[in-house]
Order: structure tokens, then C-alpha cells, then sequence
């Protein structure tokens, strides 16, 4: 059976085999828009992209990776004059800093990696096909739209109500769409080329309408079209991409290329929470990778605590979660370190594959590996692991088994993207406020026999990474797995 994930289109689970059979799974993943850096929401997308595609190659489908960088829009252009930047030079320093974070987070770099400003002639191509066969019109002042009442398919990747579709050319206001983002209520035909504004400063190009830019949507269409075919395998993005970039992106390029089917599978990622809240710069829960290194988390423990929801829920995040992620990985690695030293071996034996390949060597973690194929359960593959953990590390394993399980372990952990034994640093055992008070909480409940509010605070507890260790007269509190 191969590997299986939800689509957005049909909302079903549907296997991930290549269209075309010996070749490649074709896969584009709309990359990041490069004016500030990525916030751990953006980053979770890529990190879920990331072990879709480690997934796949494990299983032995050769995959081509394409991911672009948004470095002319709204937003760049803005951020660049206001800086005081040439855009080159700006989007350049964002981008650079975007693969830092990917590569400190142990993301494999995408095969193709094309800018928007470096396709500009693809995108101006595209939009005069678009113009030739009638889907897309001109405006006096050089502009050109995408005319929605011509795709009689629009709306269908984010289900909207064909019956309330409005596919006017301006809005009720009289205005024509300039805007790369709006809401769903908001929906006319917008922007695939946009003429020359003095907002713009110097970023602007020649085309057959003068001189502009190209709108936000139409880069996606183009490149991924160019690299990958007319139709591909699977288009991925943060359910925020869905409307309307994604559902403009087929709308550009079936009525471009006149084939349906531009993307076989599509593959959204929930955003996640911080604190219980959506993350924003006024409620102070906004997060870079920086912030959290600063705080003392290692680059792994980032990464395990972003992927360790699942990809269809909106993941939590806190910094109890990301304690307990570096609790957890101190546990894998005490596990390792005993495996290794029942069977006379070092951490040097320990070696995870460095390049993608098939692979059927997962020995006791064959249930973790299963579980991981079945809609990228990733939570249900790291608590596998902790099952199976014990299980292997059990004196009574021939040195055989020790080996072929040692051989499994690595290889799960490579499609997860962690590696262990990463940093010799010792985790931060600073207590958080809210665990003290749990185990308070816990010592005098267990203090007064409500054994049962004590089990259920020690369960919380436990959910967090961590444990109170009971003496005489007082307890510790430590992080699960020291
Ligand atoms: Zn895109």
C-alpha cells in the first residue's frame, strides 16, 4: 500500500503514487514570501513538507521538490523602500536567512528552488495566454485581471457556493482588486499583471501593457507548471494558502495550459497556536526560530515540538510542549545509549542514513513506521517509538535483533528529520511556573488521600514531560525520562 495523506480537493485519503509511473513524485510547495523572518507557523508547514517527502523517499519513490521564493509582492516591495533597500538586496538577506533556519532545523534544501523575479518573462507568458484565450482582460491603466466567470471550476479546492459566487470585475465599492490577499466575501477578478504605481518606486518590469509587475498568484502557476509539467503529483501550503492563492493558481493555470488536473493531491497543513491563541505580534505570542535558541531550546527540541502534532489539527504550542520535547529527546537518546552499550557499541555505530533511500530495515519499529505511512500520523509515530523503546532495550534481545532494531530506530528518526547526540549541552531543568504548581498541587492532594486527584495531576504532569519523584517528606520534580 503506498503512503497515504488527505486531499483538500476530493476531502478524502488518497494513496501518493507518481501520475506517471517510473517517474519522479513531482511535489511544489509554495515557499515563503522573504521580508522578515519565518515564524514558527511557517516553519511547522515546511518541517510537515519536509517529512512527507523523507517519507516518500523511504518508501522508495524518487521525489523532485520544487519550493519557490516570493521575493516581488505587496509586501516585499513595501518593506524594502521603507528600509531603504534596492528589493534584490532585501529579498536576498531574508532568503539567505530562510535557509539558516531550514538548514539549523535539519530541513533538506528542495531540489528547485526558483525566485518569482527571476521568472518574470514565465509569468508575462503565461498571463498573454491567458489574455489570448479570453480569460483575462486588460484595464486602461495598463492592469490585467483574471476573469472568474470564465473557470467554470473556481471554487472548488475551498468549496465555495457557486450559487454565491460573485464574479463581478470590481467590488460594490466600484474598485477593481489589487490586493495578493482578501477574504473569501471579497472575491472579484483580480490582479495577474498590476501597471506601474509610484508606491512601487523602481520595481517595475516591461511587458506587452507596459510597465509593472506581476500580481502574488500567478508566479505559482508559472514556475510550477515550467519545472514540474502541466499537471503534477501534489501541491502543498499552509491551509491559509488555500483561498485564494491556491484556488487561483488552478483557475491561471488549467485555463493557461486548457488540462485539468493541475495537481493531483492537495496537501494543507493546519497552522498552529501559541498559548491557545492564533499567533500575532500585538498579543505577544509571536515566535521565530531565534526566540526559541535564545530561550536556551536546542534546534532539535524545535523541531520535535512542531512536528509533534499532527498535520490535520492545529498544534498548541507552548513552552511546556517545548520542555517537554527536549525531555523526550533526552529519553531517546538514554534509550540509544543503552541499546548500543548492551551490544559493545558506540555512538559512532549509531549511523542514520545521510541521503534519502529505500529502505524495509525498520526492525521492532516497524509499528512506528507504519503508523507514519498512514496519513502522516507523526504523533502517533514518536508515541510508537516510546512503546517500543522499552521493549528493545530489554536485556533478553539477541545481538542480532539489538542490531536490526538499532538499524530501525535510525531510520525512523532520519524520516523524522532528529538527530540525536546532536549537542553535548545538558537540558534546561528550569521548572516553569505552571509544573511547580502542578506538582504542588499533586504533593498535597497525594498529602490529604485524594489518591485520585493526585493520579490525574500526575497524568498531567506526565503529558508534559514531566514526573515528581516522591521522598520522605517532599518531592522532585524532573523532566520524564532523567
Ligand atoms: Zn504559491
Amino acid at each position: 500500500m503506498p503512503i497515504r495523506v488527505h486531499d483538500t480537493l476530493s476531502r478524502t485519503l488518497k494513496p501518493l503514487s507518481p501520475r506517471a509511473p517510473g517517474t519522479p513524485y513531482r511535489m511544489y510547495c509554495c515557499g515563503p514570501t522573504v521580508y522578515a523572518p519565518a515564524h514558527i507557523g511557517n516553519l511547522r508547514t515546511f518541517l510537515i513538507q519536509d517529512i512527507l517527502r523523507r517519507a516518500l523517499q523511504a518508501d522508495g519513490t524518487e521525489v523532485l521538490h520544487v519550493r519557490n521564493i516570493t521575493d516581488v509582492d505587496d509586501k516585499t516591495i513595501q518593506r524594502s523602500l521603507s528600509a531603504g533597500a534596492s528589493l534584490h538586496a532585501f529579498t536576498t538577506r531574508w532568503t539567505q536567512k530562510f535557509h539558516a533556519d531550514c538548514a539549523t532545523l535539519n530541513l533538506l534544501p528542495p531540489h528547485i528552488e526558483p525566485s518569482a523575479v527571476a521568472h518574470i518573462p514565465l509569468q508575462i507568458a503565461m498571463i498573454q495566454k491567458l489574455v489570448a484565450n479570453g480569460h483575462a482582460y486588460t484595464t486602461p491603466d495598463g492592469s490585467v485581471y483574471f476573469k472568474i466567470s470564465t473557470c467554470p471550476h473556481y471554487g472548488q479546492l475551498s468549496h465555495l457556493d457557486p450559487a454565491t459566487l460573485r464574479t463581478q470585475a470590481t467590488n460594490s465599492a466600484g474598485a477593481t482588486n489589487q490586493a495578493d490577499e482578501y477574504e473569501r466575501e471579497h472575491i472579484t477578478d483580480f490582479a495577474l499583471w498590476k501597471a506601474r504605481k509610484p508606491a512601487d518606486g523602481p520595481n517595475h518590469w516591461p511587458s506587452p501593457w507596459g510597465q509593472g509587475r506581476p500580481g502574488w498568484h500567478i508566479e505559482c502557476s508559472a514556475m510550477s507548471t515550467h519545472y514540474l509539467g502541466n499537471t503534477f503529483d501534489l501541491h502543498g501550503g499552509g491551509e491559509d494558502l488555500c483561498f485564494p492563492h491556491h484556488e487561483n493558481e488552478i483557475a491561471q493555470a488549467e485555463c493557461a495550459t486548457g488540462q485539468h488536473g493541475f495537481a493531483a493531491h492537495w496537501f494543507h497543513s493546519m497552522h498552529l497556536l501559541v498559548d491557545g491563541k492564533k499567533m500575532s505580534k500585538s498579543t505577544g505570542n509571536y515566535h521565530t526560530l531565534d526566540d526559541l535558541l535564545a530561550r536556551g531550546a536546542t534546534p532539535m527540541a524545535v523541531r520535535y515540538a512542531l512536528i509533534a502534532g499532527h498535520y490535520r489539527s492545529q498544534l498548541n504550542f507552548t513552552f511546556n510542549n517545548l520542555a517537554a520535547a527536549t525531555a523526550a529527546l533526552v529519553k531517546i537518546e538514554k534509550a540509544t545509549e543503552k541499546l548500543l552499550a548492551q551490544n559493545s557499541l558506540t555512538r559512532a555505530d549509531f549511523s542514520p542514513m545521510t541521503t534519502p533511500e529505500k529502505t524495509t530495515a525498520w526492525g521492532a519499529f516497524q509499528p512506528a513506521w507504519d503508523t507514519l505511512r498512514d496519513d502522516l500520523n507523526i504523533p502517533g509515530a514518536l508515541g510508537k517509538i516510546f512503546t517500543i523503546l522499552p521493549l528493545v532495550t530489554n536485556p533478553g534481545r539477541t545481538p542480532a535483533q539489538a542490531r536490526a532494531d538499532l538499524s530501525g530506530l535510525a531510520n525512523i528518526l532520519y524520516v523524522l528529520g532528529i538527530n540525536l547526540f546532536t549537542t553535548n549541552a545538558t537540558p534546561d531543568t528550569t521548572i516553569p511556573d505552571s509544573i511547580a504548581r502542578l506538582g504542588e498541587r499533586r504533593w498535597h492532594a497525594k498529602q490529604s488521600r485524594d489518591f485520585a486527584t493526585a493520579d490525574i495531576l500526575r497524568n498531567e504532569l506526565a503529558q508534559l514531560g514531566w514526573q515528581s519523584i516522591d521522598h520522605k517528606d517532599g518531592y522532585t520534580l524532573t523532566p520524564v525520562g532523567t
